[in-house]
């Protein structure tokens, strides 16, 4: 399925995102876009979640509302090991 609009920009460099465009991609108020620029054009896809440490997208865990890396949550633990003395 392809969505053309045409949206004009604000004065504060905003646009709409259609709402048939955010339906159909599953994108709501507060999820984070992630915005690619190249000589003519600007492409924004949904971000795809990430380590809040190391932005790797592979091997996530959910802690909280937030995602770790196996490698970083190792990382953590091993380092948080001197405060269970
Ligand atoms: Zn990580």
């Amino acid at each position: 399925m392809i969505f053309t609009n045409f949206r004009e920009i604000d004065k504060a460099g905003r646009i709409v995102i259609s709402k048939d465009i955010r339906k159909h991609l599953n994108i709501h108020p507060g999820d984070i876009l992630h915005i690619n620029a190249d000589d003519n054009s600007v492409i924004i896809k949904k971000a795809e979640p990430s380590c809040v440490f190391c932005n790797t997208i592979e091997d996530l865990i959910t802690f909280g509302d937030k995602q770790v890396c196996r490698s970083c949550a190792r990382k953590l633990a091993e380092d948080s090991s001197i405060y269970t003395e």
